[in-house]
């Protein structure tokens, strides 16, 4: 086959964010990935202290868009990945980014389509130099399931599962630099008055982390801070995470809401057991002040209804909101 399966899905991507831009505001911080020639004599800027590229906007359906991952930059290196999802190896290369100086790991929760790339990413990690790796991973600790509730491993028990010696991709500790990790499980459960607890704070960074919920599935919600900007990201989440995520969240400079369902009854009811409605999140942004909105994890639903969703969450939240693409790289 000569033809070229690349050239289609990124027209059809630069189309969309064509219509995007047509459609609604889009801050002019959003750029793409990739180098941009300078002209001849012209300084590169000095890279912005904190800045997110998007390596997956979808999930969990293949409908042409990496699943939900993220690669935040520290003074423009690469240092954090907040999820994992499938196809986000592909558009770490497509972008030109390097996990070379990355050793932070937030998974939000154990699905599939936030995890599923793990292994792929951290034999990147391992063959892209810079000598002895040792990750920190933060995640959910486990649940047993019962009582009609699935079971999900602890995100220790995941990693030993995956890279112990007798794991299944235990031959990944000593294959091309060696690689070791400490595993942070955080606890998930919902409870009033659950305050924000620091994860991790270290040459001015700090990332801090809360509860979560998402139906049965033990989740994370994590902000990160840095030279004083800021993003969150709320993973998969429900209606009883709401007062969790504006505990988080107040302030932010920057809000990743994963954007699943319409307002009700637009979307089958057993999805709001699981997310968060489009008139909900913009009252979210509202209340915690936020800076800017970004909606990831995109289900064709949403794509379908993009300016229905805007107007929603107009009604509650003044600020822009960006829908994220594969690949966009946002500067809160
Ligand atoms: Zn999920
Ligand atoms: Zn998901």
């Amino acid at each position: 086959m000569k033809n070229n399966p690349v050239y289609p899905r990124r027209r059809a991507l630069a189309l969309a964010c064509l219509a995007m831009a047509v459609a609604m505001p889009v801050a002019a911080q959003t750029q793409t990935l990739g180098p941009a020639p300078l002209p001849p004599g012209v300084a590169a800027a000095p890279p912005a202290p904190l800045s997110v590229a998007v390596l997956g906007s979808g999930g969990p359906g293949a409908t042409g868009r990496a699943a939900s991952s993220y690669l935040v930059l520290l003074d423009g290196v690469p240092r954090i990945l907040v999820d994992a999802g499938p196809g986000s190896f592909v558009r770490l290369g497509e972008a030109g980014l390097s996990l070379a100086r990355t050793d932070i790991v937030l998974l939000t929760h154990l699905h599939i389509d936030h995890v599923g790339e793990l292994p792929g990413l951290f034999k990147a990690r391992a063959v892209a130099g810079g000598g002895p790796i040792k990750f920190r991973v933060f995640g959910p600790d486990g649940r047993r399931g019962g009582g009609g509730a699935a079971a999900y491993p602890s995100t220790s028990r995941l990693m030993h599962l995956l890279f112990d010696q007798q794991g299944a991709f235990g031959y990944l500790r000593d294959f091309s630099a060696p690689l070791s990790w400490q595993v942070t499980d955080i606890a998930s459960a919902v409870k009033p008055g659950l305050l924000p607890r620091v994860a991790l704070s270290e040459g001015g960074l700090k990332i801090t982390a809360i509860a979560g919920h998402h139906r049965d599935a033990p989740s994370v919600i994590y902000r990160i801070d840095y030279a004083g900007k800021s993003v969150t990201f709320s993973g998969d989440l429900d209606a009883e995470a709401l007062a969790d995520l504006r505990a988080i969240a107040g302030g932010t400079d920057l809000l990743v809401f994963n954007s699943v369902v319409l307002d009700p009854p637009r979307s089958p009811p057993v999805l709001y057991t699981l997310h968060t409605p489009p008139k909900t999140i913009g009252e979210l942004a509202r209340d915690a002040g936020v800076g800017r909105l970004l909606l990831g994890h995109l289900s064709p639903a949403v794509e379908q209804a993009r300016d229905e969703v805007v107007r929603s969450i107009a009604q509650g939240y003044g600020g822009t909101v960006t829908f994220a693409t594969d690949g966009a790289l946002l500067v809160p």
